[in-house]
């Protein structure tokens, strides 16, 4: 559950980007956050992922308060998160095993584990039969696929997306969106930050309008408690407009889909060739890319 009280963000700049705001987004719900370009809906996103505090008012995410949430447990908190960007944010010199893995390396899972999970992940997303490829040699819908695997494999209990289809062409698009509306079906909280108002109209789910740092619009409409997993007995009918235009997979159905592709060279789970085994810090997470406003503090004060 996401909930803000008052919330209110101003930036140094004297930037008022986010005003005001009351928001509740319960467990399992697929939302679209929208609105034109300045609107706030990133500093939003920002605000959930604790890449920024609030002027005022209180955030409450998966239980955490984020008002009252201290440094070290920051990274523990983060884990209840999945984000996905725009611009994919891979790491250009590994391989896509290795990508999805890092995300596991972070946390500290076993090398057991990354053997179990990152198959799955990769199984899941169409990626099998290219586990060894690095990310210049995918398309922009499979480094997509990758950079969500990546934010799917410790099992967040939201997945929140800035523009995930931005740079992507209308089929791959259409991909991504199946696998996140899979991904919300498995019971996933789902957020997505997107201004094509086409993508909007296509699936009906619910959807948050800002303008000026506020929010004009929302449809909360009641099918939120259990996502909209009602909806996919319809959404894999071919006169669905979303789904009929543009693609070239016949069955309709994103699992299928990536289970068609994973099977043309997936390796077995004990094929996977060894990988490396360096460690990292949660501090290098580069998927948060702009520090977190305390160690910004930290850092004025030791200059200073
Ligand atoms: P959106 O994602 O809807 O395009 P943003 O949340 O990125 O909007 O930005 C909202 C407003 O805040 C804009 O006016 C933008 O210029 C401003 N803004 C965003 N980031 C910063 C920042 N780091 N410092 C100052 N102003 C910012
Ligand atoms: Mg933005």
């Amino acid at each position: 559950m996401i909930e803000f009280t008052n919330v209110s963000k101003t930036y140094d700049t004297g930037n008022r980007a986010v005003r005001n705001i009351n928001l509740r987004i319960r467990d399992g719900e697929f939302v679209f956050l929208t609105g034109r370009s300045g609107s706030g809906k990133s500093t939003l996103i920002k605000l959930i992922t604790r890449e920024l505090k609030p002027t005022e008012g209180r955030i409450r995410v998966n239980g955490y308060d984020l008002g009252t949430l201290r440094q070290r447990d920051i990274p523990r908190f983060r884990r209840s998160l999945g984000v996905v960007f725009q611009d994919f944010r891979l790491l250009n010199d590994r391989n896509v095993f290795e990508n999805i893995a890092f995300a596991q390396r972070v946390i500290g899972a076993s090398p057991r584990e990354i053997r179990e999970n990152v198959p799955e992940m990769l199984q899941l997303t169409g990626l099998s039969a290219k586990y060894k490829n690095m990310p210049f040699q995918l398309s922009g819908g499979e480094q997509q696929r990758v950079a969500i695997a990546r934010a799917l494999i410790n099992k967040p209990a939201v997945i929140l997306a800035d523009e995930p289809t931005g740079n992507l062409d209308e089929r791959n698009s259409q991909e991504i969106m199946k696998l996140l509306l899979d991904i919300n079906r498995m019971g996933t909280t789902v957020i997505i930050i997107t201004h094509s108002g086409e993508l909007v109209r296509s699936i009906p789910a619910r959807v948050i309008v800002m303008d000026k740092g506020n929010i004009v619009r929302d449809s909360d409409n009641g099918v939120s408690e259990r996502g909209i997993s009602a909806f996919f007995t319809d959404y894999r009918q071919p006169k669905e407009r979303w789904l009929s235009s543009a693609s070239t997979h016949t069955s309709g159905n994103p699992r299928a889909v990536f289970r068609e592709e994973a099977e043309s060279g997936a390796p077995l789970k004990e094929e996977y060739e060894e990988f490396e085994n360096d460690e990292f810090e949660d501090e290098s997470v580069p998927w948060f890319t702009d520090r977190d406003e305390d160690r910004v503090d930290e850092e004025k004060g030791e200059q200073a």
